[in-house]
């Protein structure tokens, strides 16, 4: 019997492993894996489908990289280092040209973090794809949402709103961007880079960690309800990059952008005052660049400040033109 289409085309996936806890990976009914002694297995899932979780001109590339990275960067909020992957995709016909450049995203990526693809399946469907990543914590070291507590300091990774203004500029809702700014803002929502170095620097510093896939507001809100507390922002420390702030000129939109968009993948922690020194200093050593921009407080819900230290409203027009409310 000889190969189906989507046989053939799965070969794209079928690369031998490199890291010696796959005892045996694509090739059998499942994949033998072993994890270290004295180590928690973390695993993490996130699915994408065409026109609702990525452009439809995505470049099939960076399609492989960001389904890798959002699951990267869970493992990241987690404090865990990436070991191996599993991957279903689904195409409405087996494009050989789409899935090698899809795989060769997806592997630079893998082979940047020392992860092996070590299973999967590919069907004929709507062009979607979900991937699992595996990956490891020493026993008890994992960073979680429901750690945080009153007094602790809110410190966000990299910046923020740059992924919605990406989308922006995917949109052509962004036309008065520069060519340089625009790619930049596109390149931040089609190759995110998963923060796993700073995941693992913030271990037994950190009291709560999240990453920022949604939007702060929501991604922070996961953490106030998880730990049962609340939290103040103070909206002008919200760190923004210099291509968003020369391609949104309304710092109002610009502000909403980074609290409300997402697709950031940069990390949201906390952590009590005493530590933050010490945060700093190991973000630094790693080139993470990292912000404090609010603190955890006990009354519940999320305040957010404006640069008059008074409460800040959001006008709406981040959300509305920027982030499809
Ligand atoms: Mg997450």
């Amino acid at each position: 019997v000889g190969l189906g289409e989507f046989e053939l085309i799965a070969r794209h996936f079928d690369r031998p492993p490199h890291r010696p806890d796959v005892a045996l990976g694509v090739g059998d009914d499942a994949a033998l894996l072993r994890v270290p002694p004295g180590h928690e297995l973390v695993v993490a899932i996130d699915g994408m489908v065409e026109g609702v979780h990525f452009p439809l001109d995505t470049d099939p590339a960076a399609f492989g990289h960001k389904l890798l990275a959002v699951n990267l960067s869970d493992l990241a909020a987690m404090g865990a280092e990436p070991a191996w992957a599993t991957l279903f995709i689904s195409l409405p016909a087996a494009d050989e040209a789409w899935v090698a450049a899809f795989a060769a995203g997806l592997f630079a990526l893998a082979g940047a973090h020392g992860v092996d693809l070590v299973g999967g399946d590919t069907v004929r469907g709507p062009r979607s794809a979900v991937l699992q990543a595996h990956g490891f914590v020493p026993a008890g070291q994992a960073l979680r949402r429901d750690g945080a507590r009153p007094g602790d300091l809110i410190v966000v990774t990299g910046t923020l709103g740059d992924g919605g203004a990406g989308l922006a500029v995917a949109e052509g809702r962004l036309p008065a961007a520069t060519a340089s700014d625009a790619a930049f803002l596109r390149d931040r929502l089609d190759r995110p880079t998963p923060r796993l170095a700073a995941g693992v620097a913030l271990r037994g510093l950190a009291s709560a960690a999240i990453d920022v896939s949604d939007g702060l507001a929501a991604d922070l809100g996961h953490i106030l309800e998880r730990s049962a507390v609340g939290a103040s922002l103070e909206i002008a420390r919200l760190p923004l990059s210099a291509p968003l702030s020369r391609a949104v000129a309304d710092p109002g939109a610009r502000w909403e952008l980074a609290l409300g968009a997402g697709d950031d993948y940069e990390l949201c922690v906390t952590l009590p005052p005493e530590r933050w020194d010490e945060a700093a200093a190991r973000l630094a050593a790693i080139g993470c660049p990292a912000t404090v921009v609010g603190r955890i407080d006990s009354e519940p819900g999320l305040r957010l400040l404006g640069a008059d230290a008074g409460p800040y409203r959001p006008s709406g027009r981040g959300f509305d033109h920027f982030a499809g409310g």
